[in-house]
């Protein structure tokens, strides 16, 4: 227990798993958390001060789903080995020693510093992040970050302003967060870590030049002191995490932020990109565009939706890619099959580094760098004249690794055991030692299965057996009866007896035993040196990670092939201009959750300079949320350099993207829906330019009529004419599209609806115009008010449209306008009925097809059309 205190003592806030035997106990208040949090049995073990002590364990063997469980409902645990062999698990020695095992803490389970695939997740980065605050001018804060993927190698920096730390955040999703505890992190206050002061400038820039075997940190570009100094906390949050020892990282590469098209967290919220709000990755934007084979791939994927680009060449370059390798359909199937055995060569790298890896890590680099070299052979035949500057870059760093390679495939054997300890990682022939130690242990082995033959005949026994025993080694077995005749022979040492059986050993016995318990344990000490051999020959191949990540890219180019190749997704022109023309473009998630047989109406939408602002009035559930969202999403898609599901996609670079579609409010932190709303909407006014991109959703909804129309009015005029950025402005306040007037780069679009004696039927469509109605009487009674509700709302609803319609004007507040230009000609609403339609709709109700013969199924038919036809005719002459 004294050794329990003092590791607990070091690392107060983990769990603590400290290792007895095959299992890791947890003791007093961490083993009742852990016991409530596992659902394992808690029991109690000796006394503390009188009190029993609590007690609970997790066997070794299971440890790691137990850790994940933990680590997912944001425990640490800091886990203490014995650090000495206990002697009677050395080969050939008697438990001899007492006492306690030395123990020692030999890693932080953390969140953010995870390596094993069972508690990662395959397509997305887990990334430890930073933060230091360096005070800019003025009083502002201005931050400096850093993160690092432990399980990848990833180290990047940047600076922030405050109030673009939200920003960041969101778009990094740490898993893990080093903070002044006094900064408030919004949602991601559960990911806070226990945090240690930032240290100075000069030391971060010293220590980190140092890590990295640089003289100066500026050989990596431009860092801020703040970005220094986060940069080291993180180095040494992991290095405290590994017990001492780093990860093969990358160095740090400071981030340019301009380069990125910003999203604050509530667009990402409101856009479901990477994770619903549900927290799963079902119904996302990332879900509807992955098509990638790899787990590298997934992640390259998310991290370019997670930050879509500024820069119209760097885009380019990336449709370049996918849009060339279109041009050849077969072969992108094949890459795709070929990319399907690629193993996750960064993960492996990271393990291994950390001296975690396993045989089939280095097998995942042997295979990895085989299908590298198949995948250069595949591209390097497909239209080597169109071929793009970039792909020519990575057939080059895919061709690499050659050596390696060769090595690996030496070097291991066919047949690869889970774990290093397992033995025979290493291929027959490789190495002339390990073939040496091993041909010693397996001849003696030999001489030892022919011993037991001659051993039954010289000592009269059929049944003796020579068995080989963990505590005894080999030994001759024999019934209890056959035993105690046995025992007086004196070329036989009696060495234990149970209730069915007696163990002797011979002088001759003895001597194989510890020949064959010596060659082994030098084969496995020579196995493990070639091992790390291996290991290190791998680490220093600089040509590795160019060549995974080389991978990981043509990952997300298949995928965007495939995706393109149905020709209902384009590659999207993307310019400095102010463009904005979408033709026939889709909601990616909601395209593909509608069921089958029902067809998402594709629209286009055009907010050129001289009509940048669009209203969009209409019912309820008549598609507008789905429209904002899907011209919010084919910019991300764009400027990620993805395909956009449109027939044609013309965008001029978006700099900001603000959507709030859906109301949500905020109880957590004292915030109300009209709260919440009105925040939101302080923060578009307060950063939209020009080059930015606003869809918004129901402004002033969650107020008065009044006050929210008044709202609604401000805002959009503030949109058009003083932040003059390209908009989609949806609300049901149908009387702003008499701004119109007023507005000249108003644009009053309505979603389109037939009105069928009194039932509203969807259309989909976004036509210009302006709505009348919104149906929401309607809307509640499909979703189930009760009837005498809803005959009530409809009767209150004529009344009140009785009321305004004899009024001078939907409402009182447009009384009061200044003089208005004079408004332009209002498109004509949707006005098709089906009253002309009446006579063939009684005819058809009027049969019962169950009543009818095919003959006379067959004269219904006719007869239907011909009234059909008629009825047209008329309605076309009125
Ligand atoms: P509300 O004003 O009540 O929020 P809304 O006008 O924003 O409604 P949406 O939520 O966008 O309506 O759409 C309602 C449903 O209509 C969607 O869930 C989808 O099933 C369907 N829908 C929307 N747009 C389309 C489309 N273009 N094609 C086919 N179905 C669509």
């Amino acid at each position: 227990m004294a050794q329990w205190f003092a590791l607990k003592a070091e690392n107060p806030d983990f769990l603590l798993f400290f290792r007895m035997g095959d299992f890791y106990e947890l003791f007093f208040d961490d083993a009742i958390t852990a016991a409530a949090a596992l659902d394992i049995a808690l029991t109690a073990r000796g006394s503390h001060g009188g009190e029993p002590i609590s007690m609970c364990g997790v066997p070794v063997s299971a440890a790691q789903a137990y850790l994940s469980r933990l680590i997912r409902r944001g425990f640490r645990v800091a886990i203490a080995e014995q650090t000495a062999t206990p002697p009677s698990k050395l080969p050939g020695r008697k438990a001899t020693q007492k006492g306690p095992l030395p123990r020692a803490v030999v890693r932080l389970v953390t969140p953010g510093t995870l390596t094993e695939d069972e508690l990662l997740e395959p397509g997305r980065s887990n990334l430890l992040m930073a933060l230091a605050a360096h005070p800019a001018r003025r009083g502002a804060i201005e931050w400096g970050a850093a993160w690092i993927d432990i399980s990848t190698g990833l180290f990047e920096t940047a600076r922030c302003a405050d109030v673009e730390l939200g920003h960041l955040l969101a778009r990094l999703d740490p898993a893990e967060i080093l903070a002044p505890p006094d900064r408030d992190l919004g949602d991601f206050d559960l990911r806070r870590a226990p945090g240690e002061q930032p240290p100075s400038a000069h030391t971060a820039r010293t220590r980190l030049a140092e890590a990295f075997g640089v003289a100066s940190l500026d050989a990596f570009g431009t860092f801020s002191d703040a970005e220094a100094a986060a940069g080291l906390m993180a180095l040494d949050y992991v290095r405290k995490s590994q017990a001492g020892s780093l990860p093969r990282l990358a160095h740090p590469v400071p981030q340019e932020d301009s380069h990125t098209l910003g999203l604050d967290p509530a667009t990402r919220a409101s856009l479901d990109l990477l994770r619903a709000r549900d927290g799963s990755s079902e119904h996302t934007l990332f879900s509807a565009v992955n098509r990638t084979a790899t787990a590298p791939g997934a992640r390259l994927l998310a991290s370019w939706i997670a930050a879509p680009l500024t820069m119209p060449d760097r885009i380019s370059a990336r449709q370049a890619c996918w849009d060339w390798l279109k041009s050849d359909t077969p072969r992108v199937d094949l890459l795709r099959q070929t990319l399907r055995s690629v193993p996750d060569i960064d993960r492996a790298l990271g393990r291994l580094s950390l001296g975690r890896g396993q045989p089939r890590d280095l097998a995942a680099l042997r295979d990895g760098v085989a299908a590298a070299h198949r995948i250069a052979e595949e591209l390097a035949v497909i239209a080597p004249d169109t071929r793009p500057d970039l792909i020519a870059t990575l057939l080059k760093h895919l061709a690499e690794c050659g050596g390696l390679h060769e090595e690996l495939d030496r070097a291991l054997a066919d047949e690869l055991p889970a774990r290093l300890d397992d033995g025979g990682v290493i291929a027959t022939g490789y190495d002339g030692e390990l073939d040496a130690y091993r041909t010693l242990r397996d001849d003696s082995r030999r001489i030892i299965a022919t011993l037991q033959n001659d051993y039954a005949q010289r000592f009269g026994v059929a049944s003796l057996k020579i068995r080989h025993h963990a505590q005894l080694g080999y030994v001759i077995e024999v019934p209890t009866a056959a035993g105690a005749k046995l025992r007086a022979n004196e070329d036989l040492s009696f060495r234990q007896g149970t209730t069915t059986a007696a163990r002797f050993s011979t002088e001759e016995l003895s001597e194989l035993d510890s020949r064959i318990a010596e060659a082994a344990e030098r084969a496995s000490v020579r196995e493990r040196q070639i091992f790390g051999l291996l290991v290190n020959r791998a680490l220093e191949d600089e040509h590795l990670p160019p060549l995974a990540r080389a991978l990981a890219f043509i990952d997300v180019m298949q995928s965007c092939a495939s995706l393109a190749v149905g020709e209902t997704w384009c590659r999207a022109t993307v310019d400095d201009s102010e463009a904005f023309t979408l033709d026939a473009c889709r909601h990616p998630v909601v395209e593909a959750a509608l069921g089958s047989g029902v067809r998402f109406t594709a629209n286009g939408c055009s907010l050129a300079p001289e009509h940048r602002v669009m209203l969009l009035t209409g019912p309820n559930m008549a598609g507008k949320s789905t429209f904002l969202r899907q011209n919010a999403l084919a910019v991300i898609l764009a400027q990620a350099g993805l395909p956009v599901p449109a027939k044609s996609a013309h965008i001029g670079i978006v700099d900001k993207l603000f959507s709030r579609v859906g109301a949500a409010d905020d109880l957590a932190r004292g915030r109300s829906t009209f709260m919440v709303e009105m925040t939101e909407t302080a923060a578009i006014l307060n950063q939209a330019g020009p080059r930015s991109l606003v869809v918004v959703d129901e402004i002033g909804r969650g107020t008065s009529t009044l006050d929210g129309l008044s709202i609604a009015w401000a805002v959009l005029e503030a949109m058009h004419s003083t932040l003059r950025c390209r908009t989609i402005f949806a609300t049901h306040f149908h009387e702003l599209a008499e701004l119109s007037g007023s507005l000249p780069r108003l644009s009053p679009h309505t979603m389109a609806v037939r009105d069928w004696k009194g039932q509203v039927v969807f259309l989909h469509e976004v036509i210009p115009g302006s709505a009348r109605k919104s149906w929401g009487v309607h809307v509640a009674k499909l979703a189930g008010v009760p009837m005498p509700v809803v005959d009530r709302a409809s009767r209150l609803l004529k009344e009140l449209e009785k009321d305004h319609a004899t009024g001078p004007a939907p409402l009182p507040l447009f009384d009061d306008l200044p003089p208005q230009a004079p408004v332009a000609d209002p498109e004509p609403e949707p006005t098709a009925d089906f009253s002309e339609y009446e006579d063939v709709l009684n005819a058809i109700m009027s049969h019962d097809p169950d009543d009818l013969s095919p003959r006379e199924a067959l004269a219904a038919l006719y007869d239907l059309r011909k009234l059909a036809l008629e009825a047209k005719r008329l309605s076309v002459r009125e």
